[in-house]
Order: structure tokens, then C-alpha cells, then sequence
């Protein structure tokens, strides 16, 4: 229990840090404290510190969670397959990982049966690692044109993964600059449904150059609750 409050005044501290030196406002920045195999007490004590907000990656863990506490924020992060939407539309503040059209049409369909709107960062490979999801930076444009023709899908922004830093953490810094310049572009032009006010990049390892470099969520995990 004093890890994890230790753990979560550090993150706090560094996060308010990382703002400082890049002249960002703390409260600016939304931690989301990634839960996935940690147990429901482990939530409660990050909850009772004061965190609303959590990240799930996998779709059974994230509807037991729910269940167990429905009035916190919870976030799906991981790679969603199609078949499982129904599972977590309506349960989730922000889906942080929409990486292909086919999701968006399934997302949109079930809102609209529930007469919602749901939420969702478009999730973009800027590294171009053929093992990690997203959508191609080039294609981005296009993606959030098509957009306006699916009514209950709100993208409010984008979402990306550096490649692990191995003992280089400056080597992740290209990775944010670019996502971070790319929102800025399309920013300017007019999207219907579409609001990029966030850019969900940075975990354990690399939260703090992520916000260096425009990042207004973080999710981060291991660096909270290990
Ligand atoms: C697990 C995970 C995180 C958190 O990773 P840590 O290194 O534990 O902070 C963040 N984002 C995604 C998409 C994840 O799957």
C-alpha cells in the first residue's frame, strides 16, 4: 500500500517536473494509471490517492474491473478486436486504440445502438514498427475525413507508442516530436466529429519526455504499481 502512494508522489512530482521545464501547466496533464494485472485493491489505494483514471488493455479484465468499480474513469488502451465492442462501449471514458477503419464502423454501430457516442484516440504508428499497431502517419488525413461519416464516433485525438528506449531514452524523443507536430497540422484543417485536443503518448519509461514534448495524457503502469 506505501509503495504504491510512494510510487504515485514520484510520478506526480516528475510529471509536475517534466511540465516546469517545458513550460506546461501540471494540471494539463491527465495520468492515467494503467491497471492491467494488478488487482481490484491495488486500484482502490491509487483510486483513495486521488487517481479517477485507468487503463485496461484487455476486454474481460477491463468488464471485471468496471463491475467491481463503475464510477472510476477507465480507459481501454490495448488492441481492440472487433468481435469484443459490444463488451466495452458504454464502459469505457476513452478508447485509446483505435488502429483501423473496420473498428471505427464497429465502434460507431454500437453507439448508435445505445444511442451514445463513444469516444477514441486514433492510435498512429510514427515509428513505422511493423509489430506494433496503428494507423500509417500519411494516412491519418484520410482516416479522419472518412470520420465524419460515422456520427456517433468522436476522435479527440491521437494516441502513439514509442519503441522500447533500451538504455537510450533520448532515441523516443523524435517519435513524440512527430506526433506532436503532426496534430498541430491537422489541427488547422476541418474535420467533422474530430476535436484533437489530446495526445495520449508515454509510458513508465518515457512519460516524461512525452510531456517535454507535448503530451497531455500519460499512461503509465509498472512505475505506479511495481
Ligand atoms: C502496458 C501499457 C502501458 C503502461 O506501460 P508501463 O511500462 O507499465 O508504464 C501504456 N500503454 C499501453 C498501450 C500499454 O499496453
Amino acid at each position: 500500500m506505501d509503495k504504491i502512494i510512494n510510487n504515485l508522489n514520484d510520478v506526480r512530482y516528475r510529471i509536475e517536473q517534466a511540465c516546469v521545464r517545458s513550460g506546461r501547466t501540471p494540471g494539463d496533464v491527465l495520468l492515467v494509471a494503467v491497471s492491467k494485472t494488478v488487482d481490484i485493491d491495488a486500484v482502490r489505494i491509487a483510486h483513495e490517492a486521488g487517481i479517477n483514471d485507468f487503463g485496461e488493455n484487455r476486454v474481460q479484465e477491463l468488464n471485471r474491473k468496471f463491475e467491481a468499480l463503475p464510477d472510476l474513469k477507465w480507459h481501454m488502451i490495448g488492441r481492440l478486436q472487433t468481435n469484443k465492442v459490444k463488451d466495452v462501449v458504454g464502459q469505457v471514458e476513452l478508447i485509446h486504440s483505435l488502429d483501423r477503419w473496420k473498428l471505427a464502423e464497429e465502434l460507431n454501430k454500437r453507439a448508435k445502438i445505445l444511442d451514445i457516442n463513444v469516444s477514441a484516440l486514433l492510435q498512429v504508428n510514427i515509428a513505422g514498427e511493423e509489430q506494433k499497431a496503428g494507423v500509417a502517419p500519411s494516412d491519418v488525413d484520410a482516416f479522419l475525413d472518412s470520420v465524419g461519416s460515422l456520427p456517433n464516433l468522436k476522435i479527440e485525438g491521437f494516441m502513439t507508442m514509442a519503441p522500447f528506449a533500451e538504455d537510450n531514452i533520448e532515441s523516443v524523443r523524435p517519435v513524440f516530436r512527430e506526433l506532436y507536430k503532426l496534430s498541430q497540422e491537422l489541427k488547422r484543417r476541418e474535420y467533422y466529429n474530430v476535436s484533437l485536443k489530446y495526445l495520449s503518448m508515454g509510458m513508465s519509461q518515457d512519460y516524461e519526455v512525452a510531456i517535454e514534448e507535448g503530451a497531455n495524457i500519460v499512461r503509465v503502469g509498472t512505475a505506479i504499481f511495481q
